[in-house]
């Protein structure tokens, strides 16, 4: 990419997402590729890289660079061309390391303004061809574009929104957070031939998942 961030990525890469396990190179080389500094605000630019959510405005932030790893190696794509829905794009930035892993992402975010900011930005930075983004509640999923190999939801559930499960086509893969408030398990969903599976990946914080099959509106 050769920005003046390259060397703050490639140690991010190395320090919190490889040698904590992240093992799936295409994840690695994706998020070596994505400029998550364009993803932040300007004053939180020097910051983008480190070991941490960020804010991001309207009370959301952008999530920290291992669970935007973890979840994308648990979503298991195969090269080229999955079709995955993504319920909340915030800022874009999980959305871009989809892309990159060449998927074809149709992504829902509730607060338009943050849609609005994403989309341009990944506009600009080629994705167009790979990423729709959209205003609407993702609880419900995007029927008109079902089903899909894959669906990540990057807000933390009270329970698993049962339109999404209704999207997800064979073999398919559901990662999302789900649980309390403060507290949530990552949470990865399987159809099989012979019904629904579940694993539990680990504990992690998001901010909630707000909707008609979410957490009430505030
Ligand atoms: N993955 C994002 C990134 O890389 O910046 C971070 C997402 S942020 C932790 C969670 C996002 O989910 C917020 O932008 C929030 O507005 C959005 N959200 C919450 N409930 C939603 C819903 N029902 N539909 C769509 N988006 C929702």
């Amino acid at each position: 990419m050769g920005d003046a961030f390259e060397d703050d990525r490639n140690r991010m890469v190395a320090a919190q997402l490889a040698a904590r396990g992240i093992a799936d190179g295409r994840v690695l080389e994706a998020m070596r590729r994505v400029p998550r500094h364009l993803f932040v605000e300007p004053g939180l630019q020097p910051h983008a890289y480190e070991d941490t959510p960020l804010p991001i405005g309207a009370r959301q932030t952008i999530s920290q660079p291992y669970m935007v790893a973890l979840m994308s190696e648990a979503l298991e794509l195969a090269d080229g061309d999955e079709r995955v829905l993504e319920v909340g794009t915030g800022s874009g930035y999980q959305t871009a390391v989809l892309a990159e892993l060449g998927a074809r992402v149709f992504s829902l975010e509730r607060i338009p303004e943050l849609a609005f900011r994403a989309r341009d930005l990944l506009d600009a930075l080629g994705y167009r061809d790979r990423v729709t983004v959209e205003v609407g509640d993702g609880t419900l999923g995007w029927p008109a574009e079902a089903p899909y190999d894959a669906i990540i939801v990057t807000a933390g559930a009270p329970q698993i929104p049962r339109p999404l499960i209704e999207q997800l086509g064979p073999g398919g893969r559901l990662v999302l957070p789900m649980g309390e408030e403060e507290l949530q398990g990552l949470v990865r969903i399987r159809r099989q031939p012979d019904g629904i599976a579940e694993e539990y990946l680990g504990d992690c914080r998001f901010v909630k998942l707000r909707g008609s099959y979410g957490w009430e509106e505030p």
